[in-house]
């Protein structure tokens, strides 16, 4: 058997590499590398996919959450409300902009923001809430929302896990993730769900005033050329990352589907296992599996993935710790209630390999070996 990947690029860029090779070869003939009519193509490509009025592209994800904090107002004092257990990067923009992140625990089934917590760690300086779809399927937003629209709060979905799932309201209207709340933002990097080979990210928004606020941040803060109305930033997406991003985005669907049998097959796998808690699926939001990660119940975490790694399966921890467990945040974040399930969880999740070109055998034997690992 070839060697078992968490995301396996080498592989993806043999099965796409004429599509890849022709758009990226098209690029360099015609001569236009930032900006530029692919740029355009994609963005607006991107914006009839998830619906998505204004699309903004940039440098990356995290620099789309600074534009996106920035555009609602964020400054140094105010508060930001997000989860306890996710990636770094709302935090730390939230922190380099001088105001604080205010963290909340998280649903121990889908290891997204509990809605039940937001209006409490609402506060005077409270300016912006950030929900991250974490894994691939979206946070609860319609709790969420009422409570934003009841305090007057910005809400930026951090959506760099979960571009192309559905999020289902409570009156049934279906929208894309990312595009619930006022902004939401992406990160195209090469691992995931629409990535680049480089860096890339986007900001999406409804508002045509908040666009082009991001739109003038993202480019030096220019209203006309030469005209600066605000300090900005250069963060912008490469012509050649724009068409790697037209050729996976027609791909973008058959992917999700793909990674949702993986899911399957996985669950299937791993279903009579006690010790497992197996993903959880929203009634709210569809799944496109960025991660597949459950939990492992007994402590036995470590054990099974020293195992696995002994038989040359990868799996990952994401994450090991909550964002307050973190030295350079211990100080900067404040928590709001308990944090006890962010802190489980960080001991007890683990992520196994899953792409769009697994192969059945390779779901089948992963599965088999996290079997064996606890029938020995
Ligand atoms: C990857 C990721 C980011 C950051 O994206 P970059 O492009 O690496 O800056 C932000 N938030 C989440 C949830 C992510 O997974």
């Amino acid at each position: 058997m070839e060697t078992i990947q968490m995301v396996d690029l080498k592989r993806r860029y043999a099965r796409l590499k004429s599509e890849i090779d022709k758009a990226t070869t098209d690029v360099m003939a015609a001569g236009s590398f930032i900006g530029g009519p692919e740029v355009d193509t994609f963005t607006r490509e991107l914006g009839q996919y998830l619906n998505a009025p204004h699309i903004i592209p940039c440098a990356n994800g995290t620099d789309a959450l600074e534009l996106a904090l920035r555009a609602l107002g964020v400054q140094p004092g105010d508060e930001v409300i997000m989860p306890a257990f996710t990636y770094i990067a709302a935090a730390e923009m939230v922190a380099l902009l001088g105001a604080t992140p205010v963290l909340i625990d998280v649903r121990p089934d889908t290891y997204n923001i509990d809605p039940a917590l937001v209006e409490q760690a609402v506060s005077r300086q409270t300016k912006a809430i950030v929900v991250v779809h974490l894994f691939g399927q979206t946070c609860d937003m319609d709790p969420i929302l009422r409570v934003a629209k009841k305090y007057k709060l910005g809400v930026i979905e951090d959506n760099a896990q979960s571009l192309g799932a559905d999020y289902i309201s409570s009156d049934g209207r279906t929208r894309k993730a990312g595009t619930i709340a006022h902004i939401g933002t992406t990160s195209f990097f090469p691992t995931k769900p629409l990535a680049c080979y480089g860096d890339g990210g986007a900001v999406f928004t409804a508002d045509s005033q908040l666009a082009e606020r991001i739109r003038c941040l993202a480019n030096h803060g220019q209203a006309a050329k030469y005209d600066h109305r605000a300090i900005g930033r250069n963060s912008r997406l490469d012509a050649l990352q724009a068409a790697i991003l037209r050729v996976n985005l027609r791909h973008m669907d058959d992917d999700i589907s793909r990674r949702r049998a993986v899911a399957d097959r996985y669950d299937e796998g791993l279903r009579a296992l006690p010790w497992l808690r197996l993903p959880a699926r929203s009634k709210f939001s569809t799944h496109v599996f960025h991660q597949y990660t459950f939990r492992v119940s007994d402590g036995r975490r470590d054990a099974l993935r020293e195992a696995l790694r002994s038989q040359g399966i990868p799996s990952m921890v994401y994450y090991p710790k909550a964002i307050h467990e973190q030295e350079a945040y211990k100080w900067v974040a404040r928590t709001c209630g308990s944090m006890a399930e962010s802190v489980r969880l960080a001991q007890d999740v683990l992520s196994l390999p899953i792409h769009a070109e697994m192969k059945d055998e390779e779901v089948t034997h992963i599965a088999d070996r996290v079997k064996a690992f606890f029938q020995k």
